[in-house]
């Protein structure tokens, strides 16, 4: 009896403490999107912010927008699965310049199904090229994939792919993002934030009009590792226009 009573004790300890981890955040559940905002304060604009993503774009005002220029190097070289997604880390050299601003490419994930729609319409998987400029400011070039034709980028890094989350795993060839790129660059641009806590807003989203493929294999393996899909519901726009 005694015995029973502090296994039973412990497993009750061990719960409180993991429903007290305010700041573990999922996709379903107690910790799921709708609850993100409360889960701490830090990630209070996950449920008060004005400026989410991902969004349904459309309704698109005609802008001219500046072409984006690429400058890619093969300096991907680590591959991490997180928990959330499959990232792959990038070392210095990877940058964009747009409107006359530079941003230095840190990283590219994924979220399957897609985050942000593309008028109405969702899409298999969705990459983000998360890039930096020399203040923190955050550009994210996204870009949507549709089953089709196996991706050489990805195949380099599904290939090391740790299956448990904190894994990583180093790429045996460095791989450029310029693979995850389509030929057209035209692109839509809106004001968003991040799609994970702690959903920090004043993000240029920088969203490629023209979607890549991906295997019917890859995109499966890729669902399979996290377990449940790893996309955020549709934010309000709100006044945000989306330009094109
Ligand atoms: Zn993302």
């Amino acid at each position: 009896m005694k015995s029973a009573a502090i296994v039973s004790g412990l497993l009750f300890a061990v719960g409180v403490v993991w429903a007290d981890d305010k700041s573990h955040w999922s996709y379903s559940g107690q910790t799921g999107p709708e609850h993100w905002g409360g889960l701490k304060p830090e990630f209070n604009l996950c449920g008060f912010g004005r400026n989410q993503t991902p969004i349904n774009i459309e309704g698109m005002i005609e802008a001219d927008l500046p072409a984006i220029t690429f400058n890619y190097q093969a300096a991907g070289d680590e591959v991490i699965n997180n928990g959330h997604t499959i990232q792959v880390n990038f070392g210095a050299g990877s940058n964009i310049s747009v409107d006359g601003q530079q941003f230095e490419l840190k990283q590219f994930h994924f979220h399957s199904p897609s985050e942000n729609h593309i008028q109405g319409k969702s899409y298999a998987l969705e990459g983000h090229l998360v890039h930096a400029d020399k203040d923190g400011n955050l550009a994210v070039v996204a870009v949507m994939f549709e089953p089709g034709a196996a991706n050489e980028v990805m195949e380099q890094a599904w290939k090391v792919m740790p299956e448990k989350a904190g894994g990583k795993s180093a790429l045996g060839t460095k791989v450029s993002a310029e693979g995850l790129l389509p030929a057209q660059r035209d692109y839509y641009q809106f004001n968003g934030s991040l799609t994970t806590p702690p959903c920090s807003e004043g993000v240029r989203w920088l969203v490629m009009k023209e979607a890549m493929t991906a295997s019917e294999a890859q995109i499966e393996h890729f669902s399979h590792v996290m377990h449940h899909p790893t996309n955020r519901p549709l934010q309000p726009v709100f006044a945000r226009p989306v330009l094109q």
